[in-house]
């Protein structure tokens, strides 16, 4: 079944057409990413595979709307000569990225009139997010009027977590009538690892206990008990948790206005300053983890400062995890850094072996794009590498909505 994934962003439209019959069986028949749209050139980068050698095609020209952008993706797809498909129709569903819909899904659902009002209703707690994704859903049902329209929430998988891990210490009425609570982001990606984690382990999901471990340009942690989600760094926005690339994590809160008060900072400014201008990048200048990495490496020491802040927290919450995970199978790592950075990896499992925590150097040197283990021999606690993706959990929530088959 082909499936069209779509992460609809509000000058961006990212996208991957896939052909699936489940999680071990697919192939990615072509990728790509429309940029700058509304700005006076757009760009739009579209990878094929044809052999499995990659075909890359780069095009700039004026994308005034989203309706432009989808309607170029649609040309490439279905090009006489180098497209991948012959025709639209061919597309059975079309899977969208959401960032929140509060309480109201906990699973994805077929984008419907109700699912889009909700959407909306939900655009002040995702103000940059839902209101591009809402339009992905409407130019798609415009280009692909045969195919299902499908809405995959990111946070979604989090809706399984107690209202003791999920609410804020705050006046209840800020929850109920304003709906503040933790939702927690990356969902989709958790629950592929979980699935993952679950399949590599050789057990059924819902008898699979990990920690999923998500660092990348965000960065959060999932404690998975019995394949759902218990808790989660990330709160009613991305914002609360681990500290990232350039966001801060947790802050006191009383810190803002305190630095809105030294500094004349409107609280607009202080928020691009929490969500752009913090974490690695606040303390040592960059946020791309191999730059930080290299120079710690090379004696800089903001730079190894920021290193051992970034891994103290994940250390931290590994611990606070474990008291919610009991019989814990393992803890896994994905995403950018967490697939790929050894050093990052060696950092935050030494000084932890008092939880069972310890990594043999040499498995963890270890480079391939298949889920494998990088525990000592005899440790024990499994320690997981798998990579991530987003794209084909999405996929394959869409076509089984479409199949009727969800749980
Ligand atoms: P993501 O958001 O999952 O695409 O992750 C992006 C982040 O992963 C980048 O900011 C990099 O810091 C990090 N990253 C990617 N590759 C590596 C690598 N080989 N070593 C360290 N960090 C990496």
């Amino acid at each position: 079944m082909k499936i069209l994934v779509i992460n609809a962003g509000s000058s961006s439209l990212k996208y991957q057409l896939i052909d699936l019959e489940d999680a071990e069986h697919f192939s990615v028949l072509a990728t790509g990413l429309v940029e700058k749209i509304g700005e006076p050139v757009g760009c739009i980068t579209h990878k094929t595979f044809p052999g499995g050698v990659e075909r890359k095609i780069e095009e700039q020209e004026p994308l005034p709307t989203h309706a432009d952008g989808m309607k170029r993706v649609v040309a490439l797809l279905t090009d006489e000569q180098d497209g991948v498909i012959r025709d639209v129709n061919e597309i059975a569903g079309v899977g969208h990225r959401v960032l929140n819909c509060g309480e109201e899904y906990s699973d994805t659902v077929e984008a419907t009139a109700a699912v889009k009002d909700a959407i909306r209703r939900y655009f002040p707690l995702g103000p940059l997010h839902n209101p591009a994704n809402l339009m992905g859903i409407e130019e798609s049902e415009k280009v692909f009027p045969h195919a299902r329209q499908v809405a995959v929430f990111d946070t979604a998988f989090h809706q399984t977590m107690p209202p003791k891990a999920f609410m804020y210490a705050v006046p209840r009425q800020w929850y109920t009538q304003y709906h503040l609570r933790k939702y927690g982001f990356h969902g989709t990606s958790h629950k592929f690892i979980t699935g993952a984690a679950a399949r590599y382990l050789g057990k059924p999901v819902d008898q699979t206990n990990i920690i999923s471990i998500h660092l990348g340009n965000g960065c959060s942690m999932a404690a998975v008990r019995g394949g759902k989600c218990v808790d989660t760094t990330m709160g009613v926005t991305p914002l609360e948790g681990l500290m990232m690339g350039t966001r801060s994590g947790d802050i006191d809160p009383a810190a803002i206005e305190y630095i809105m008060d030294q500094t004349g900072m409107d609280i607009h400014q202080m928020l691009h300053a929490l969500n752009k201008e913090s974490g690695l990048k606040g303390i040592c200048g960059v946020n791309d983890m191999r730059e930080v990495v290299d120079k710690s490496a090379q004696g800089d020491e903001l730079a190894e400062l920021a290193l051992q802040m970034f891994t103290y927290r994940v250390q931290k919450t590994i611990g606070a995890y474990m008291a919610a995970v009991p019989n814990l199978d393992a803890l896994v790592f994905t995403a950018g850094i967490g697939q790929n950075s050894f050093p990052i990896r060696k950092r935050v499992c030494t000084g932890i072996e008092h939880l069972g925590v310890t990594l043999d150097e040499a498995k963890n040197l270890v480079r391939t794009d298949a889920p494998h283990e990088i525990q000592a021999d005899g440790a024990p606690l499994k320690i997981l590498v798998i990579p991530t993706n987003e794209e084909l959990q999405i996929a394959l929530e869409t076509k089984a909505v479409i199949e009727g088959n969800q749980p």
